[in-house]
């Protein structure tokens, strides 16, 4: 068989013919070189109005890479015609393989987009033995098509996050759709303050906004003041995670001044090595920690007390009645500001003040998956962080769109594959 009948097979273009194959001679890697003609009396296209137009001139042959095969580099060789355009004017013709000016050709760009979702950008481009440019050029097209042509409609429950990025405090905020039936990363803005979420419902539009059922967020105010005004007709959830992860920062707080004042009044270090111990549920300890803490529990701490109003609060989402889980909230917080523990006295005094949504959870329980944000949050981190390369925001946004946006591809790539 030869390489002209496999290609033929995979892709063959209607108005061009593949030519000859050959090798070139003194490439650093094995290169093969595939000819294209145009098909004989076929008719050059205009790139810009898609129709038929009568040929000008030949511009100078130029490569265009395509798919790698058994480890050798391959270009297509092709020589444009130019056309000359009666709407246009004189314009090169359309290639069926390339789009624009690229090098790339469309298949070996889906192709390395592709491998980008299962490898590091890095990683890809060492595979394939190309660059990490060509591999980033790749997904950012992959992704600018997805986008294009994603659908937006039926969106009825989103949730709202907020992760840390790069060194010092630098935030992106990040959309989800949380709808059972679809998940995905809807939007990244840079920062988190009000003027970034302004412009997701900008970009999200009006009607869709208005059509939101649910939103999901931490108790940030910015944001809150955002959803109130833009998606006031959703019902607004402060959702678990974001709860439990305030929780956990204040006993880190109790545990860490306790500590310091354990060693300054010469007592011996038995808090040393629990920080992971009182932040894990229960039921994931291992053996030796479950050992650690039966022993830690004898002890009257205010880590061991905060831990403990931690452990008690997790009843609070198992409640079915909104009405139950009120009064046991009420009593949660009354508890607990009389505990004398500061870091957890604020979480309370938080709790109280957004007690209406918090309670919403219980009315949008079961109607949207608001354990998806905290996977979601924690792919989003992986993402940015495996991706040192990325230094600029447009590097971090296209990454994450093309890991966790669910973006959809072009039918024909998947030949490839
Ligand atoms: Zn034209």
């Amino acid at each position: 068989m030869q390489i002209k009948t496999i290609l033929n097979r995979v892709q063959k273009f209607k108005s061009f013919v593949y030519g000859a194959v050959r090798w070139v001679d003194g490439a650093r890697i094995p290169t093969l070189e595939v000819e294209l003609h145009p098909r004989a009396n076929s008719r050059p296209v205009c790139s810009d109005c898609g129709r038929q137009r009568p040929g000008y001139d030949r511009l100078p042959v130029r490569r265009f890479e395509f798919i790698p095969m058994w480890g050798h580099k391959v270009f297509f060789v092709y020589a444009p015609r130019r056309v000359e355009c009666r709407d246009c004017g004189v314009r090169v013709e359309r290639m069926p393989w390339v789009k624009g000016k690229h090098r790339l050709t469309e298949a070996y760009s889906w192709f390395l987009a592709s491998w980008a979702k299962r490898l590091s950008w890095k990683e890809v481009a060492e595979a394939f033995r190309t660059t990490w440019d060509h591999v980033f050029f790749s997904v950012e097209r992959a992704v600018i098509w997805g986008r294009e042509h994603q659908d937006l409609s039926g969106v009825k429950a989103i949730g709202i996050d907020e992760i840390a990025w790069q060194r010092g405090h630098k935030y992106l905020t990040l959309v989800y759709q949380i709808d059972s039936h679809c998940k995905r990363l809807l939007w990244v803005g840079e920062k988190r303050t009000v003027k970034t979420l302004l412009s997701f419902f900008h970009w999200f539009g009006k009607e869709r906004s208005e059509m939101l059922g649910f939103v999901c967020s931490d108790m940030w105010k910015p944001y809150l003041k955002v959803i109130a005004k833009k998606a006031g007709d959703a019902i607004h959830v402060l959702d678990r995670f974001h709860i439990m992860a305030h929780m956990g920062k204040a006993i880190d707080e109790v545990r860490a001044q306790e500590t310091n004042e354990l060693k300054a009044n010469g007592y011996e270090p038995i808090l040393t090595k629990t920080r992971w111990l009182l932040l894990k549920r229960p039921e994931n300890l291992t053996d030796k920690q479950d050992t650690k803490l039966s022993e830690l529990l004898q002890y009257n701490l205010k880590s061991i007390r905060s831990y403990l109003l931690k452990e008690e609060f997790q009843l609070f989402w198992t409640y079915s009645s909104a009405y139950w889980a009120g009064r046991f909230l009420d009593k949660w917080c009354t508890k607990t500001m009389r505990s004398k523990i500061d870091p957890m006295k604020r979480v309370a005094k938080m709790l109280r003040k957004h007690r209406p949504l918090l309670l919403n959870w219980f009315r949008a329980k079961g109607q949207m998956s608001s354990g998806v944000v905290e996977g979601f949050n924690t792919k989003a981190k992986l993402t940015t962080r495996k991706a040192y390369g990325f230094r600029t925001f447009h590097g971090a946004e296209i990454a994450l769109y093309h890991a966790l946006g669910a973006l959809p591809e072009p039918k024909v790539t998947h030949e490839f594959f």
